[in-house]
């Protein structure tokens, strides 16, 4: 090996082990180093998927709409007779206290409570002690150019959950359904995968909520299609109500999406993102459209005013 690419070499393993001790996750109330966060492989988060979670984001020191998300994480836990064994206001606390002691003005945050260690078998009462953690850490979920240049995307033949069978509004760490699909968007070299329902309906991608843009208005598959009722997605219709654009949850199909002035998609992580090309189609001449570079502009605007603030 080249002199110069050892050193390389060296200095990057060196980076990031230096990142790796110095990163602190939250589990069960002490904060620990990233090499020493373990949980069981009896746990049945792990053997099951069976557990809950929340993407948030902190923006300058404000963790955005964190209320919606604290709500979402235990309405969640609800519907999996899961009892979080910190309270709403414990878990702000404890997303607060990681955030300080990892030194972050701007992060994603992951909070993630687990059953807990059982046994072999599915029975949730085996689970005493639920698990709790949180990593916050940085995210850039699409390369810049992405944001700029606009997505292509796919629908694919897996379809979203059923309501009746697991319920999309469950944020729960059984993400197969949504990585089936996101398979199916990189077998097809497209960078995400739009599920349909049963009946063909639009509903979401892998991890994110989408709108169309339709002259002055503003369509989104409606909750009752079986999508995760996203925060970010909140936020972009309370945006839109107040710029005076009709707003509309529909059943949409994909001729809707074909014959849309503009397509984006709406997430924590991605957060607000334009699609330019659908199965082929050009959407807008293959460019961002001009209300999708509004919303986002003033989405980030949001992010500046709406949430709840922190110190380090
Ligand atoms: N749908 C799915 C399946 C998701 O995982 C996410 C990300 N949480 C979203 C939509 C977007 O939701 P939010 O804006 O609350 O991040």
């Amino acid at each position: 090996m080249a002199r110069y690419q050892k050193i390389k070499k060296i200095s990057k393993q060196r980076f990031n082990s230096a990142r790796e001790t110095g990163m602190k996750i939250y589990l069960n109330g002490r904060l620990l180093d990233k090499s020493d966060a373990k949980i069981s492989v009896f746990d049945h988060g792990l053997l099951y998927g069976d557990g809950v979670f929340e993407g948030i984001r902190s923006y300058n020191c404000l963790i955005f709409r964190l209320k919606d998300h604290i709500e979402r994480l235990y309405n969640s836990a609800a519907a999996i007779m899961l009892e979080s064994p910190l309270s709403k206001e414990g878990m702000v606390e404890a997303i607060v206290k990681t955030l300080k002691a990892n030194k972050l003005k701007d992060a994603y945050i992951r909070v993630v409570i687990t059953r807990g260690e059982g046994d072999l078998g599915l029975d949730p009462r085996k689970c005493k002690n639920p698990s709790i953690f949180i990593i916050a850490d940085k995210i850039a979920l699409y390369p810049e150019e992405f944001y700029k240049k606009g997505l292509e995307i796919n629908t694919v033949p897996t379809r979203r959950n059923i309501n009746e069978a697991l319920s999309p509004q469950i944020k729960s760490l059984n993400y197969l359904n949504n990585i089936m699909a996101k398979l199916e968007a990189i077998n097809c070299k497209v960078e995400e995968a739009l599920m349909l329902t049963q009946d063909g309906y639009l509903c979401e991608c892998s991890g994110d909520n989408i709108f169309l843009v339709k002259g002055s208005k503003l369509l989104t598959p409606q909750t009752s299609m079986g999508i995760l009722a996203g925060i970010t997605r909140a936020a972009i219709m309370d945006i839109a109500v107040k710029r005076n654009m009709a707003v509309s949850e529909a059943m949409l199909t994909r001729y809707d999406l074909f014959s849309a002035d503009e397509v984006f998609l709406t997430g924590t992580a991605a957060e607000i993102i334009p699609v330019v090309k659908i199965d082929g189609r050009r959407i807008n001449n293959g460019k961002p459209g001009n209300i999708t570079l509004v919303l986002k502009e003033e989405f980030s605007k949001l992010t500046k005013i709406d949430g709840y603030r922190y110190s380090l």
